[in-house]
């Protein structure tokens, strides 16, 4: 029996486990992919997200191993208008580090894991959770399986950090979609042209592209498109997503001598979020409590984050002598607290990203405002309160 089984390895449950066995927790981890793993995503994490690489001890490598330090981000509309906001809004909201990092989640995945493994948890990749184990309606642990052998493990809880299609949150029924269906496309392509230090988004009707650089001449391109063109996407991933660049009249040009240094993945369909993040022996973490849409680009951010508060919560709850819904409910609180203002920014910026008018209308009206752009890019930075968008002078910059 461990204190706690962690389901997925990623950023969400690594944190978790980190975070726990240094509260001095028995952790296991299992993982069903062996790192260092590929994961379709645009790369970026935002500038505050650098706080909890810190506290987890992976900065420094991070930083060391050569990853993209964006200060900024550029939209443009339809219509080729362009918005750029840079990271560092003033004294008063600076992030923990003035830029957000970039670099492939094979390497950024593989440190946070480890961190979690130095910590003192234990690691189990290439292990799958075929089903949970309930007792009496109450879950306490998981069936495990890798290649042919299969075992039981128990656990007093139980956390669900299995990403965006969470078997754990199907299971516990907490499973919940809704929002806009899209499909992300990711590829890495070198020699694309012009690119700067931040990351772009190319918005169109009911769909967008993003550029960002990832260090080594590597440039992290992604579209989201809506989930009914799944079909042709099947057909053909690479002309998809290159008919998607080519369909901005920058990136056609920008793209035209781009080279494909590491295959399309496709994810999705987005969203889902859960109807409660806690239930009597488990809790969800990162995606498989919630992911909106990719617009923004925060949901790496979440996963650290919400692994730290889940890690506090599970800690004292098991201290207090049993994982209950009850003695789980302050982690539902603390992430309330924690993300419910940048949830709204999100839902809200990814819903008019897709709408042409008001996206042009958005970058018309800032593009003479630098303040309120580099406001704008705080929030979704996450080192800016969403509530800073509602003083006077930002929404008369939107509205007049
Ligand atoms: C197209 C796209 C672009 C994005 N761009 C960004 C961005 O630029 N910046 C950003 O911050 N966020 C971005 N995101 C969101 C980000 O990728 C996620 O929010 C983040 O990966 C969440 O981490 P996680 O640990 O919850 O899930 P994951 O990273 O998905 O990790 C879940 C892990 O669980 C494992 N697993 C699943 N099922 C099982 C099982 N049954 N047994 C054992 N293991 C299992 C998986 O193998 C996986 O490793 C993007 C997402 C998409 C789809």
């Amino acid at each position: 029996m461990r204190d706690l089984l962690v389901v997925g390895g990623g950023p969400a449950g690594a944190s978790t486990a980190a975070w726990a066995a240094r509260a001095g927790l028995d952790v296991l981890v299992v993982e069903r992919e062996r790192f260092p793993r590929e994961k379709a995503c645009s790369e970026y994490l935002s500038p505050e997200a650098t706080r909890d690489l810190d506290a987890l001890g992976v900065l420094e490598e991070i930083e060391a191993s050569g990853a993209a330090k964006l200060t900024g981000m550029r939209i443009v509309a339809d219509d080729g208008s362009a918005v750029l906001g840079r990271f560092p809004v003033s004294e008063h909201r600076r992030p923990y580090r003035p830029y957000g990092l970039a670099l492939p989640r094979s390497r950024l995945d593989t440190a946070v894991l480890g961190a979690a493994a130095k910590a003192g948890a234990e690691v189990l990749e290439g292990v799958t959770v075929e089903r949970l184990l309930f007792e009496d309606g109450v879950v306490v642990g998981a069936m495990l399986r890798r290649g042919d052998r299969r075992w039981e493990q128990r656990s007093r809880a139980l956390v669900g950090a299995d990403g965006l299609h969470s078997l754990v949150a199907r299971r516990l029924g907490l499973s919940r979609r809704g929002g806009p269906r899209r499909l992300a496309l990711v590829a890495h392509l070198a020699d694309v042209e012009g690119m700067g230090d931040f990351g772009e988004m190319f918005v169109r009707s009911g769909r967008y592209a993003g550029l960002a650089p990832i260090g080594g001449g590597r440039v992290n391109a992604a579209a989201v498109v809506p989930a009914a063109e799944g079909r042709a996407i099947a057909r053909d991933p690479a002309a998809f997503l290159r008919a998607e660049l080519a369909a901005v009249p920058e990136l056609r040009r920008r793209v035209a001598g781009a080279r494909l240094v590491r295959a399309v993945m496709v994810a999705g369909p987005f969203a889902r979020t859960a109807r409660s993040t806690v239930t009597n022996g488990a809790l969800l973490v990162g995606d498989a409590a919630d992911f909106f849409d990719p617009f923004t680009g925060e949901g790496i951010f979440a996963a650290l984050r919400g692994g730290h508060l889940a890690a506090e919560a599970l800690a004292s709850a098991l201290a207090g002598g049993a994982a209950t819904r009850d003695a789980l409910r302050p982690y539902r609180r603390a992430r309330r607290q924690a993300f419910l203002g940048k949830w709204a920014f999100e839902r809200l910026a990814a819903l008019s990203a897709t709408r042409p008018r008001l996206m042009r209308r958005f970058t018309h009206h800032l593009a003479g405002r630098s303040a309120v752009a580099d406001l704008w890019v705080g929030v979704a930075g996450d080192y800016v309160s969403p509530c800073a968008l509602l003083a006077p002078r930002s929404l008369a910059a939107l509205i007049l």
